[in-house]
């Protein structure tokens, strides 16, 4: 899950927390922060503690952007005072926590279990909380979330291929290019970032293309 820094809460009076959209996204680009998809309608604002249950809901340190799907699931479970027994992508180092090397994402067991008991169940609680590695059983449940992972996923392994066949210096200055641009239409940054883990000049392209990423997690081992 791809780690930001929103920066400090704008220098502006918010009447409505749905004024701040524009602020996170202009800060964050437009995607889940959870599950990392492009948003093409307008994301929702999402408060890591529900304002149903005692959020803050205009603290810019409570805000995140959202796709429908986790915030659907996220719904009002995590209560004011609870933010403690999560990982959040805007505090923690959630590149690290999860894993992207298959079709469906999952815990970092290994690197966690070395953070500790209690870190670990924070990565899991979020995790679980926004069912991050959710297979839809029919059309009926509404959750694009696998489909258009695996297809972000796709174009990531085809550009990996035609990548690491560009010898030219003039050529790869396009073909990253290309690969940039793809990468910010199709989203899902750390799908990408997993693709090209053994590849520094690729992964520096994508942290400076997805804006708000945290890249001392990023790029460090
Ligand atoms: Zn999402």
């Amino acid at each position: 899950m791809r780690p930001v820094t929103k920066g400090e809460a704008p220098d502006k009076k918010f009447k409505k927390y749905q004024e701040t959209e524009s602020y996170l996204e202009e800060r964050l680009g437009a995607y889940c922060s959870f599950c990392e998809m492009p948003i093409n309608h307008v994301p929702e604002v999402e408060h890591k503690e529900a304002k149903a249950k005692g959020g803050d809901e205009m603290a810019w340190e409570n805000l995140l952007l959202s796709c429908k799907y986790c915030n659907t699931r996220k719904g009002t479970i995590v209560a004011k005072g609870d933010k403690e027994e999560y990982f959040w992508p805007d505090e923690d180092d959630t590149f690290h926590a999860f894993l992207y090397d298959g079709i469906l994402p999952e815990l970092n067991e290994e690197y966690l279990q070395n953070l500790g008991e209690e870190t670990w169940q924070k990565a899991k609680n979020l995790f679980c909380l926004v069912q991050l590695d959710n297979v839809p059983k029919s059309p009926a449940v509404k959750d694009r979330r696998y489909t258009v992972r695996n297809e972000a996923r796709n174009y990531a392994l085809d550009s990996k291929q035609g990548w690491d066949k560009v010898k030219k210096t003039s050529e790869k200055e396009i073909y990253l290019r290309q690969i940039e641009m793809l990468a910010k239409a199709s989203g899902f940054f750390s799908v990408w970032m997993n693709v090209f883990k053994d590849d520094i000049e690729v992964k520096r392209i994508l942290v400076n293309a997805f804006k708000g990423t945290r890249e001392e997690y990023c790029l460090s081992k």
